[in-house]
């Protein structure tokens, strides 16, 4: 108690020089993205003290091995006298102490994993997410940190942490603020602006085709309505700061407690549906602010960095929040409801192609994230992606909550009250506490719906869930097209490659049961030569089935006989029913937020 009192007289008296763990990281060379990093941490009291960079980052559940950056280990006391180190393991440096030590340890960094968004330095800026740069020991995770960056001049530095006393200086409470806050210094366009009394400040790294006074609009656009779904309540105090990469070969974005880093190519930002998947982005990044910041599944609370912290829910933490990014950008008016309903046909119609629906859950899918790994050709026959069925599984919850209260309640209740109900502070929620959630919305039991839909693989009812909505899914195939059926092998090929590389095969498929695999480079179809640009095109000059497909496999020419199905040839939609009842109508208009389009005021 005194110790703490003294340590706040002196933290008012002197700033973040008496901080109990005091970070500095100065840039050696930028363009190499080398650093300096040291870190002092109080006395100790032991003969020993583990230093550790943690094995994961908040916001990308897989291990990414962050200390293979660090070189030149050292440690020294406040005498200035060399403490000895050894590894104990990937990311623990072991230092031999004395009583009364104060220990600071010291390293190089290598910071160019910009695409993983944990630490990249180069000669115009560096993002610096902590959980890849600064190292901790455990007894002192709970204490005040304060970091100083030593960067070339004219660059600017901003974080979601308080400013420290000095330029380039930060303050926060705990190692866990501090890893939930990146820090992006350097040479950027900066915005500021005002939302329900809350500061909104954007940062862009990065030149490109973006307007820079727009985004700033709709972004605010994004910040009220996304507070709107929680009553207006905030988890943040005073200040939120979105960081905008700009540049090539990147795409994603990672939540953090009161800002986020979106990683966008720098010219996707200009075209319509370009700029709508940013906005999308935004509005996911933001939305988690709530859903993973303020209230999580209770086996991350708190985060453990030094192993997998494995949840059956992370479809709620992540799937959820790709569900209210849509809904929160069409609430804000920026994208339509056309656009809206089509994103959804397009994900079920995704979904219906993902013959693991059967072989994995939603909640072992949410425990094996960990060991996802982005991906495989066989991951949409063998797995669900914790986003796409996520955010099917929260339309459905959605669809059935309003089926079940008449239009009255929805999904946002039941996140409402996880909010309020089980934070992190209040030790984070598990499966029970969200069928609790959705009782208390809909006063209807979902132990039966949770077993069918998230702890089994039934197939979701779209059509009856839709039906409700006034809307109906189909295969739209335009009245007008010359061609309205098209050949389905169940292939996929590289978007443009020449010849075409196949990336995936169907389960069960026409090319599936020919003997067609990933990686495969198919040549000739019935003797014509295809690429990944045309082979939908040449497909259509086939009249009959089978055909004859030659492909090389390893090098070796391999000649197969494949048996395609025609299909309607179309786009999937979600049509308004030709007739809806009142009641119909009614609930669409309450789950969307939007009204009805035929019930729009006629435009002047
Ligand atoms: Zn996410």
């Amino acid at each position: 108690m005194k110790r703490a009192l003294f340590a706040t007289l002196l933290a008012l008296v002197s700033g973040a020089a008496c901080a109990d763990v005091d970070y500095q990281l100065r840039i050696l060379d930028a363009a190499h993205h080398l650093a300096e990093v040291s870190a002092t941490f109080p006395a100790v009291t032991g003969n020993t003290l583990d230093v550790q960079m943690p094995i994961w980052r908040t916001g990308r559940y897989e291990v990414l091995n962050l200390s293979n950056g660090v070189r030149r280990f050292k440690a020294a006391n406040q005498k200035g006298e060399a403490l000895p180190v050894i590894k104990t393991d990937k990311g623990t440096w072991r230092v031999q102490t004395h009583p009364n030590d104060k220990v600071t340890v010291s390293y190089e960094l290598y910071a160019n994993l910009l695409g993983e968004r944990t630490r990249h330095i180069d000669d115009t800026h560096a993002y610096l997410d902590a959980s890849g740069v600064f190292v901790y020991a455990a007894p002192y995770r709970g204490q005040p940190v304060a970091v100083k960056l030593d960067v070339p001049a004219g660059w600017q530095s901003r974080s979601g942490m308080e400013p420290g006393s000095c330029p380039h200086c930060f303050v926060a409470p705990n190692y866990d603020v501090l890893v939930d806050s990146p820090i992006e210094t350097g040479i950027h366009e900066f915005y500021t602006s005002q939302v329900d009394g809350k500061e909104i400040d954007v940062a862009i790294w990065g030149r490109g085709n973006y307007d820079g006074k727009k985004m700033v609009q709709d972004l605010d656009k994004i910040v009220a309505q996304t507070a709107r779904l929680y009553g207006g309540k905030y988890p943040f105090q005073h200040r939120y700061l979105f960081i905008v990469h700009a540049t090539d070969g990147i795409g994603g974005a990672t939540e953090h407690i009161n800002s986020t880093v979106i990683q966008i190519p720098r010219w996707r930002f200009h075209e319509h549906k370009d700029y709508l998947r940013f906005l999308n982005t935004a509005a996911h990044e933001f939305f988690h602010t709530w859903n993973v910041k303020a209230y999580r599944p209770k086996e991350m609370v708190p985060y453990d960095y030094q192993h997998e912290n494995y949840n059956p829910l992370l479809w709620v933490a992540e799937g959820n929040t790709s569900y209210f990014e849509e809904l929160i950008t069409l609430r804000a008016g920026l994208q339509k409801r056309d656009e809206f309903l089509e994103g959804f046909a397009k994900a079920i119609d995704d979904y219906r192609h993902t013959p693991g629906r059967f072989q994995q859950s939603a909640s072992e899918s949410s425990f094996d994230e960990w060991i996802a790994g982005g991906g495989s050709d066989r991951a949409r026959n063998a797995s669900v992606n914790i986003y796409s069925k996520g955010m099917l599984l929260g339309l459905a919850m959605d669809l059935e909550l309003r089926r079940q209260t008449s239009g009255a309640k929805g999904l946002e209740d039941v996140h409402r009250i996880l909010y309020e109900q089980h934070s992190v502070a209040q030790g984070g929620y598990d499966a029970a506490d969200i069928r609790a959630a959705l009782k208390q919305v809909s006063g209807q039991d979902w132990s039966a719906w949770w077993s069918q839909y998230v702890d089994g693989t039934a197939e979701i009812p779209f059509e009856s869930l839709l039906k409700d909505a006034g809307l109906q899914y189909t295969i739209d195939v335009p009245k007008d097209a010359d061609d309205k059926q098209e050949w389905w092998a169940g292939w996929r090929v590289r978007e443009g490659s020449d010849p075409a590389v196949v990336t995936e095969v169907e389960r069960d498929s026409p090319a599936w049961k020919a003997g067609v695999v990933a990686g495969d480079t198919l040549i000739a179809v019935n003797g014509i030569r295809v690429s990944g640009k045309d082979l939908s095109d040449k497909l259509l000059l086939a009249k009959d089935a089978p055909f004859k497909v030659h492909l090389f496999r390893r090098d070796e020419l391999r000649e197969l006989e494949v048996t395609p199905v025609l299909q309607p040839k179309g786009k999937a939609k979600l049509k308004e029913l030709d007739k809806p009842g009142a009641g119909q109508k009614m609930l669409d208009a309450a789950w969307l937020g939007v009204p009805w389009p035929k019930d729009e005021p006629a435009k002047k």
